[in-house]
């Protein structure tokens, strides 16, 4: 019989400070005061309509993430957390992160963010460069990213720090600068992305340029030897992690997991008792979701689909993809892609054993040539 995969949940909350140039994240700022309780009511609603979907599974961990999360009182974190835990479905060491924006964070809202149950805080420092925080259109100066990471710590050990490389006119020394403050704080989790400026946002229409690919390419490549020199193991694309820190919500989305998506403009990934996977994507529009119109559409994922979509996230790991492990999570036998692999194992972007596949260095460097095998 087809075993469901775990199942973790996804809640977005969609408000800004202010909107920064490179995001396109659905995100906004509003010019009225956030409806909070209200939208707390709406999300624990649209919670509870996708609970008839997913069989009966305990969750095993929760991201509220946005937009900026800590925006919102210590108040409406706590009742959307014990509206959640009031459906007994929460697995035990059940791993609960929320995103933070430096600016919005005091010590007292940590204290009562833990005493709600969250016990991973993940910050988005970027740069500790006041030079490029303002390039960037970030809110808050390197001094409150310093403070908020000096107080997360004093409640947390499960701390992870957002860092960006790749930003406009940043030299290479520059952007390990940041880095090696990071390390000097000793979080248990660095994530550590290059920024990509993407069609929808206003970097775009305004045409900032990033570094030459050359130097992207040294900052990835010296980057990753001081932290790997740091004790932070690769486990990702972009992850970087003391050994037991492992973003637990992160990884069941690399492993194609399930998740459910609450609120404006998130996704879920539902697998159903028959091995189909549900797409729900939920409404946008702030005023349509506080009217109870949640739902945008819901669709059966294609076989097609299916199978680019798992690859699209296992290849970001840094272990073999086991063929045992793309059976049960697709319910479709790996002879059906036997030609894709194939194409992929001539081109020098895996490596066949006998019960897995290992992305080769090659693989993981041009991972867009290799999934577009996959589409095929
Ligand atoms: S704080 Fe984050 S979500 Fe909000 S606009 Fe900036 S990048 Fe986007």
């Amino acid at each position: 019989m087809f075993t469901l995969p775990p199942i973790s949940l996804y809640i977005h909350i969609p408000w800004c400070l202010k909107k920064c140039g490179y995001c396109d994240f659905y995100s906004y700022v509003s010019k009225e005061i956030i409806p909070e309780n209200k939208y707390i009511e709406h999300l624990l609603r649209d919670f509870e309509r996708d609970l008839s979907l997913i069989n009966n599974r305990n969750i095993n961990t929760i991201f509220i993430g946005g937009g900026t999360p800590s925006l919102l009182k210590n108040t409406s974190i706590k009742n959307l957390l014990n509206g959640i835990k009031k459906r007994k479905i929460i697995s035990k060491n059940i791993e609960i992160s929320i995103e933070a924006n430096p600016k919005t964070l005091e010590y007292q809202n940590f204290i009562q963010y833990k005493n709600s149950g969250i016990n991973r805080f993940s910050l988005g420092i970027q740069t500790f460069n006041s030079k490029m925080l303002k390039k960037i259109e970030r809110t808050y100066s390197s001094k409150d990213a310093m403070n908020a990471i000096i107080e997360s710590k004093k409640i947390s050990d499960n701390i992870n720090l957002d860092l960006m490389y790749g930003l406009p006119g940043q030299s290479l020394e520059e952007a390990l600068s940041d880095l090696q403050i990071a390390i000097q704080c000793n979080p248990s989790h660095i994530s550590w992305y290059q920024l990509t400026i993407e069609p929808n946002t206003v970097f775009y229409a305004k045409k900032i340029q990033t570094p030459h690919q050359d130097v992207v390419f040294n900052m990835l490549i010296e980057g990753d030897k001081l932290l790997k020199k740091a004790g932070y193991k690769k486990y990702e694309i972009s992850s970087y992690s003391k050994f037991n820190y492992q973003c637990q919500h992160n990884l069941n989305y690399w492993n194609f997991g399930d998740y459910i998506g609450i609120g404006c403009g998130s996704h879920g990934k539902i697998t159903q008792k028959n091995g189909e996977i549900i797409r729900t994507i939920k409404n946008k529009n702030i005023n349509d979701f506080l009217s109870g119109k949640y739902i945008n559409s819901v669709y059966q994922v294609s076989k097609r689909d299916k199978i680019f979509e798992y690859f699209m996230n296992v290849f970001r790991l840094y272990k073999p993809i086991f063929k045992k492990h793309f059976r049960e999570n697709t319910n479709i036998e790996e002879s059906f892609i036997e030609k894709n692999i194939q194409i992929a194992i001539q081109e020098g972007f895996l490596i066949n054993q006998s019960d897995c596949w290992h992305t080769t260095k090659k693989g993981k460097n041009f991972l867009n040539s290799l999934l577009e095998i996959f589409l095929k």
